[in-house]
């Protein structure tokens, strides 16, 4: 049955003075209106019809994962059961030497570029990114430079807007959107193809990969800690699915929860959570807003391991150039944010029909 009723329409009918003039009578306006409601709010829902050409699930990768998953949750188990102080120091200390190569490496010198460093630095920095198992360089900065360019679009590979579970881990296990391929081509890649540790590293990646992230964490404690070969073999998976979680979780985190204090209208935002297992990338909002700045953090209090390696290494004169945000632009973007985030709060307490709670 046709609704008789404004009453009947969702809650974000938008019913303004103009839409009721224009219509000549009250079900031309409904239909009119619901489509309107129908193309502003359901295609944002438009990835729950999965389109099996674009969005098919890649079943190796699927089952890759689930086992993987499966030695992970048994390492740990393991690990604290057999081995508990020793086992969880080496995981803790692996994870976090490798999560630098990542986040001082991969996302702040070769992504954005916020800091120059010297060969040694780099070569060490490339190390600690390929104990920790997250693809080569090259394909990780060209990932995040699209992340970055083409934000929650579908050029975007690890696009929030589908959904946390999706931006978290379901971009690899499935097919990627064509979007990405075509867009990934306008990406600017030569400087990093250009670095011989890149080419270095991308060019004997599977065993850089089995020696860094296998061999290494499983020969240690066995030389060094006198753990046994199955000790030592399902810590590993303890430190490479927790410190790959980690990383996720600024994708999809950092992205849903949090605070906007420098823009409004981007959907990153800043998470302390994040920020604590991630040695300081969880400041997404401001990441986001200012991607050139080595610190990804305005203040000193915030936890930023990355920031403090960087500024040491700039002191022993292994990197320069270390690139920040001036405090006049910081100003004015959170001038900015503030007016938009004012302007909301008047539509939101006068009840108005195109208010987004999401975007206060
Ligand atoms: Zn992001
Ligand atoms: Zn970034």
């Amino acid at each position: 049955m046709a609704p008789t009723s404004a009453n009947h329409l969702p809650r974000y009918y938008p019913m303004s003075e103009k839409s009721v003039v224009r219509y000549s009578n009250l079900e031309e306006q409904v239909s009119k209106e619901l489509k309107w409601f129908y193309v502003r709010y359901m295609n944002n829902a438009r990835y729950l019809y999965v389109d099996s050409n674009y969005y098919g699930i890649v079943w190796p990768n699927l089952i890759l994962f689930v086992v993987m998953h499966l030695f992970y949750f048994y390492g740990l188990y393991m690990v604290l059961r057999i081995w508990p102080v020793g086992g969880m120091v080496f995981c803790i200390c692996y994870g976090e030497i490798a999560g630098l190569g990542v986040t001082t490496g991969a996302h702040r010198l070769w992504t954005h570029r916020s800091y120059e460093a010297t060969l040694p630095l780099r070569i060490f920095l490339c190390m600690c990114h390929t104990m920790a198992g997250q693809n080569d360089l090259y394909t990780w900065v060209r990932d995040h430079r699209l992340h970055h360019k083409f934000s929650e679009t579908d050029a975007d590979p690890h696009n929030s807007l589908r959904g946390m579970f999706f931006a978290h881990v379901g971009w690899l296990l499935t097919r990627k959107h064509p979007d990405v391929m075509i867009k990934g081509r306008t990406i600017d890649m030569s400087d990093v193809i250009n670095d011989p540790v890149v080419r270095f590293q991308r060019r004997f990646y599977v065993p850089l990969y089995i020696f860094f992230r296998f061999f290494i964490p499983t020969y240690l404690p066995m030389r060094y800690m006198n753990a046994t070969f199955s000790q030592a073999f399902i810590g590993l998976f303890g430190t490479y699915l927790g410190s790959l979680h980690c990383t996720w979780f600024v994708n999809s985190l950092a992205h849903w929860w949090g605070t906007k204090e420098y823009n409004v209208k981007i959907k990153p935002r800043n998470n302390f959570f994040v920020s604590y297992i991630t040695l300081g990338e969880g400041f997404h909002n401001f990441h986001h807003t200012f991607p050139w700045d080595y610190t990804i953090g305005e203040f000193v209090w915030q936890f930023n391991p990355g920031q403090k390696f960087i500024e040491f290494w700039a002191k022993i004169g292994l990197a320069k150039n270390l690139k920040r945000a001036t405090p006049e632009q910081v100003k004015n973007r959170l001038e900015n944010a503030r007016k938009i985030k004012d302007q909301n709060r008047l539509l939101y307490e006068n009840d108005h029909p195109y208010k987004f709670p999401h975007d206060y």
